[in-house]
């Protein structure tokens, strides 16, 4: 397949990320069903996409009539099978690795044998995911960034069977977008997350120990590293619950104890403070 054969692309997930994720693809000329398991979802997932146009229209960077295509390209459906003619499909659904393999296994049977299965996990293993295929040298991460539409990067990730053709169809397709591709190998958080949470996970020990305040552990990363937003602020905006699942995702499966999650942190999660979704975190809001 060339980048060219790719006109029609799946998103299977419609939630914070498969929407931004078909947003995109739409804005870049591509067609794309849009797959989510009930019509609530699929019209909210429309409504933000349509949101999120229009900030576009009136900051001029797009045009009301750029918007119109754009959701014209889109075709929202609770039928995985619409997606059967798909040259791509990206999957986003949550992140468990059951319900991951069942997507993957149902696109594998309904899909020609070119088409290529990528998945937005931020933590799953793809050369695991691509174990439910028959096709494991066309699965790959194409792993987006929050929100997906501002975010400049997406981390492209090969598993130990992804062929060269995949993953160089992926990085034009990628740079398509309009996003800057980085291809990196299979390993628990690959690079995004292995280096994040670690660092996160940090700024709350050096909080639990009392060495700082959060204003000014916020304020030394922002000032005196140029980071556009401190490590706890950032958690906030991640959600709690989300970094300590990726942070026991990288203790178990690096089995090195500089990953273990900060007590904390887990306090924080079990108490029910996860973060700007809840209102309350590290800071209230
Ligand atoms: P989300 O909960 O907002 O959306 C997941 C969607 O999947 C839901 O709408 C759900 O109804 C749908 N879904 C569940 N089962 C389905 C099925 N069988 N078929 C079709 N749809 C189904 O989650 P999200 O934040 O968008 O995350 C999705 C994926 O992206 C996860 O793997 C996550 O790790 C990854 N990711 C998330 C972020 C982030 O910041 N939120 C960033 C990068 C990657």
């Amino acid at each position: 397949m060339m980048i060219e054969d790719i006109k029609k692309v799946g998103v299977i997930g419609a939630g914070t990320m498969g929407s931004g994720i078909a947003q995109v693809f739409s804005t870049s000329g591509y067609e794309v069903i849009l797959v989510d398991i009930n019509e609530a979802i699929l019209n909210n997932a429309l409504d933000g996409i349509k949101k999120s146009l229009g900030k576009l229209v009136e900051k001029q960077k797009i045009t009301e009539d750029a918007k119109e295509k754009a959701l014209a390209l889109i075709t929202p459906t609770t039928d995985i099978t619409k997606a059967s003619d798909c040259q791509v499909v990206v999957e986003a659904v949550l992140e468990k690795i059951e319900l991951k393999h069942e997507v993957f296994k149902k696109l594998c049977q309904q899909s020609p044998p070119s088409t290529i299965l990528a998945s937005n996990t931020s933590t799953i293993s793809i050369t695991e995911i691509a174990s439910a295929t028959k096709r494991a040298d066309r699965v790959i991460g194409m792993h987006f960034m929050n929100p997906v539409p501002i975010m400049q990067l997406v981390e492209v990730v090969k598993g130990l069977q992804t062929s060269e053709e995949t993953t160089q169809l992926i990085v034009e397709l990628a740079k398509k977008l309009g996003k800057t591709p980085v291809v990196v190998n299979d390993s628990p958080g690959f690079v995004s997350n292995r280096i994040l949470l670690p660092m996160i996970n940090e700024a709350i020990y050096v909080l639990q120990e009392g060495i700082a305040d959060k204003e000014a552990i916020d304020t030394v990363m922002k000032l005196g590293m140029n980071h556009p937003m401190g490590p706890l602020a950032l958690a906030d905006l991640i959600g709690l619950d989300i970094c300590l699942d990726i942070l026991n995702v990288l203790y178990r499966d690096l089995g090195d104890p500089k990953y273990r999650p900060c007590p904390l942190l887990k306090r924080m999660v079990a108490a029910g403070y996860l973060g700007r979704k809840t209102k309350k975190g590290f800071y209230t809001y």
